[in-house]
């Protein structure tokens, strides 16, 4: 699909009206995108809607994006002001108010050199967008990084997650019924060294941090020997190099069991501090996501568990030339898109023991 082809589609992503009914406890929805049902949840009509073959249109227009500007979308490049800019315009087309935020390099970041010639100088952005409607003291805030590395064109990390946030939003609307406001941040410079997020979370006054209630990150769905990894929010799944902030345990929870839900086993993973998430670990903020692994790889019971290859990547293209539109799992990228979507259209409604407000202010 071409660059003016994937416009054309996203044009006709209009957001729905979603029904924020929580009494009628509905079983496992159906994946038809049909229209929503009356006594669905906010949660399972934007599983229902926001699928996996729906953000596959963004993943088309990234690669599209990157195989324009030498076959990158990283900081400092054309190919990253271009991911910007269709974010952004897609954000506004589904009715959202867009900011992008300036954000400085250099030398600020904690992560590993990631090699390349990427600008280490200079600023990036971040797109910002947020519901109208919910409480704004109360914010669900879904986090993906929108810049490859400079060896290519990102699209499993992270075009998979910015893909399916984007038409979450799309499908959510900036007018959704929901109890919480939903704030959709696509960070830049994550893969030099997480310098959009922690200018981020830098830039929010301590009580502008408290008005945040969790923060779910996506950095890596779609892996094509993937896995099923839920963020570790209990302490339960090995040593975590920052202590999960009180409420990543109900994260961690309404996320493992959507998936069981659809018959999917999900396994608990670290939090290791290489991806957006760090800055809202660190700043006490309730954290949690889904992760499909990237470098690691998988084990004998993982590909039991799971299927694919034991004793090969998750993502043997992880930050390569090779991790293009081919490098997708579809259908683990379908169940990873209803997770994060049930997740946002959960937490919207209903903070599902993640400590409000009040509790969050005295800590
Ligand atoms: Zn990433």
């Amino acid at each position: 699909m071409g660059w003016a082809r994937a416009v054309v589609a996203v044009v006709l992503i209009a957001p729905l009206t979603l029904s924020a009914c929580t009494t009628g406890r509905a079983p496992t929805p159906p994946r038809e995108e049909s229209a929503p049902v009356g006594d669905r949840t906010l949660a399972e009509n934007l599983a229902a809607t926001a699928t996996g073959s729906a953000a596959f249109v963004h993943l088309q227009a990234l690669q599209d994006i990157a195989a324009r500007n030498g076959g990158t979308r990283a900081t400092g490049t054309p190919g990253y002001d271009q991911s910007v800019d269709y974010v952004a315009d897609t954000l506004r087309r589904a009715g959202f108010d867009v900011q992008t935020p300036t954000v400085a390099l250099g030398g600020d970041g904690d992560d590993e050199d990631q090699g390349g010639d990427a600008a280490t100088s200079g600023t990036t952005r971040n797109v910002v967008a947020q519901t109208r409607s919910g409480r704004t003291d109360e914010v669900v805030l879904s986090g993906v990084h929108l810049d490859s590395v400079p060896e290519g064109p990102g699209i499993d990390d992270d075009g998979s997650g910015v893909a399916a946030q984007l038409e979450i939003a799309a499908r959510l609307g900036a007018d959704a019924p929901v109890t919480n406001a939903v704030r959709f941040v696509f960070f830049g410079a994550e893969e030099e060294g997480l310098v959009g997020s922690q200018a981020y979370v830098r830039g929010l006054s301590e009580d502008a941090q408290r008005d945040i209630a969790l923060m779910l990150n996506s950095d890596v769905i779609a892996a094509p020997n993937g896995g099923y990894f839920v963020y570790d929010g209990d302490g339960s799944d090995g040593a975590n190099t920052d202590a999960a902030a009180p409420g990543s345990t109900a994260i961690e929870r309404v996320l493992t069991d959507r998936l069981v839900s659809r018959g999917v086993p999900a396994r608990g993973t670290p939090f290791v501090d290489d991806s957006d998430y760090g800055p809202f670990v660190a700043a006490r903020i309730a954290t949690g996501g889904v992760f499909s692994g990237d470098a690691g790889t998988k084990t004998d019971e993982q590909a039991r568990l799971w299927g694919g290859r034991a004793g090969a990547p998750f993502d043997p293209c992880y930050h390569r030339a090779c991790d293009d539109i081919g490098n997708i799992d579809r259908p683990l990228f379908d169940r990873m898109v209803d997770t994060v979507a049930y997740g946002i259209g959960a937490f919207a409604v209903d903070l599902n023991g993640v400590p409000p407000r009040s509790e969050r202010a005295a800590q």
